[in-house]
């Protein structure tokens, strides 16, 4: 209705737009930027989005600079493979511990944070990996003040390695090397500083611009030195935070407990949190009821660069959402509950995956060519039938690509592959297996079974026919 009277149109043509691209919008329907631009080019306007008050946004306080004290650097832990970013973490972890916490029991929870020789903390992400730090800077969340990219002397600069190089160099993180596997005979570090030279990455001894340690995960030795660079990295950035006023920061994991409800670890980034609080992060809220660190041990309050885990949010928000502490329960409620209505409406409009009733809405936004498949069948024979026939209905607007195609039950990663490259799974005469049903449930993927082959057929000539965009 809005963006009809802002086009000076009927509210029923766009209306009807929407149904011509699939959507079947009621008058007060909330539409995304993208079908926005689209149904406005229709009727030919430009669409330019301006800011608006966003009702489930939660105006946070500016700092006055004279209320800044210095906090701890967040670091997240990159690399390919195998090259030790899970013992350089579990090494960190356990090998910092303060007199007195000696024998408690760690935890993963995502995140944690050390004292360094130097009597200085130090903040970790403790899901290594880029995938969790690209979702996170995909959700809008910065997080990380310092990524350390782990490389192993007796491997060599990897295509992961180069991956990561390249996701903290988007997102303007500094990076510090570690050349990890330093005890192994037949560690080569500067054949990995030369590799690096080769991508642009000069190292300090090497007259380059980043700083270089060479680590054992293994021993320990030289990690003092990799944190004491971490820190001396994190000077330069000069971060700050306020710790007088209410908490915000992210959501690193959070799941369900059977016996404690929701727990869900958060890294404090500003303010101090405080058991008591109202919390409200993504579309739940909450009283924190009770807080820990990674060893268990209870927490009152918690200031900036301080992860922790905490019970008493009404569910599970998703890692990357942002958090807020509220003045009252019902502000947060009122803002949870919208937000909630949001993710509704907008997870009902599109679908992340393709099924074969999405065909259609994708062609229209001129955005589809391919429709990729997955073929699992029972015997050999009639796979190749199937996927031939499958091949034939591509036509000029749509090639139909068998991405894949093998003997026998739809399994995790037939499901994992069809995420990736955006496929649909057909099964025919076998099934999925428990995993694969569940993970296909959860990434939205659609799996078709059928034990006649022309059902399969026309049922995915039918889609392909329904999505013949209007040539208009
Ligand atoms: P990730 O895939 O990068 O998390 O790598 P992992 O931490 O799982 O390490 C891969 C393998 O290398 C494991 O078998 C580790 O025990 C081994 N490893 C990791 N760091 C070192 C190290 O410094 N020295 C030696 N000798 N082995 C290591």
């Amino acid at each position: 209705n809005d963006l009809a009277s802002m086009m000076d149109v009927s509210v029923n043509d766009v209306i009807a737009k929407c149904m011509a691209l699939g959507i079947f919008a009621s008058i007060n329907q909330r539409l995304d930027a993208e079908t926005i631009t689209i149904i406005a080019d229709e009727f030919g306007f430009d669409v330019k989005f301006t800011e608006a008050d966003d009702e489930t946004e939660v105006t946070e306080t500016v700092d006055n600079p004279e209320d800044l004290t210095e906090r701890a650097p967040i670091v997240t832990i990159m690399g390919h493979v195998d090259h030790g970013k899970t013992s350089l973490l579990d090494y960190i972890r356990e090998a910092k511990v303060t007199e007195g916490e000696a024998g408690g029991i760690t935890q993963h929870i995502g995140a944690y944070s050390v004292e360094t020789e130097s009597g200085k903390r130090v903040a970790f992400l403790d899901t290594p990996g880029h995938e969790a730090f690209t979702a996170m800077r995909a959700r809008g969340a910065k997080i990380t003040d310092v990524v350390v990219i782990v490389v192993a002397a007796d491997d060599a600069v990897m295509p992961q390695t180069k991956e990561a190089i390249n996701h903290a160099q988007v997102a303007g993180v500094p990076m510090v090397i570690a050349i990890n596997k330093i005890d192994r005979p037949n560690a080569n570090p500067d054949k990995i500083k030369e590799e690096l030279a080769n991508i642009n990455i000069l190292v300090e001894d090497w007259g380059g611009k980043y700083q270089c340690q060479e680590i054992s995960a293994k021993t320990g030795q030289g990690i003092d030195d990799l944190l004491e660079k971490v820190l001396l990295e994190a000077e330069v950035l000069e971060l700050t935070a306020n710790v007088n006023r209410n908490a915000t920061g992210t959501v690193v994991e959070a799941e369900l407990d059977k016996g404690r409800g929701y727990v869900t670890t958060i890294m404090v980034q500003s303010g101090t949190l405080k058991v008591g609080d109202v919390l409200l992060a993504g579309s739940h809220y909450g009283k924190v009821k009770a807080m820990f660190d990674h060893r268990g041990k209870k927490l009152q309050e918690a200031g900036p660069s301080t992860p922790v885990l905490m019970l008493g949010l009404d569910g599970a928000p998703q890692a990357g959402d942002r958090f807020n502490v509220m003045d009252n329960d019902r502000e947060a409620r009122e803002i949870a509950n919208k937000r909630e209505q949001i993710q509704r409406e907008q997870s009902m409009r599109t679908k992340k995956h393709i099924t074969l009733d999405e065909i259609g809405r994708r062609l229209a936004i001129g955005s589809f060519k391919e429709l990729n498949v997955i073929i699992k069948g029972d015997v050999d024979g009639s796979i190749e039938a199937l996927a031939d026939s499958l091949l034939k209905l591509s036509n000029e607007e749509i090639q139909v690509k068998i991405i894949h195609k093998a003997v026998g039950q739809i399994s995790e990663s037939d499901v994992l592959l069809a995420s990736a490259s955006d496929a649909i799974v057909i099964g025919f005469q076998v099934r999925p297996s428990q995993n694969a049903r569940k993970i296909a449930e959860a990434e939205e993927i659609e799996i078709r079974l059928y034990s006649i082959i022309y059902d399969a057929i026309n049922e995915i000539k039918d889609a392909m026919e329904g999505m013949l965009a209007p040539t208009t």
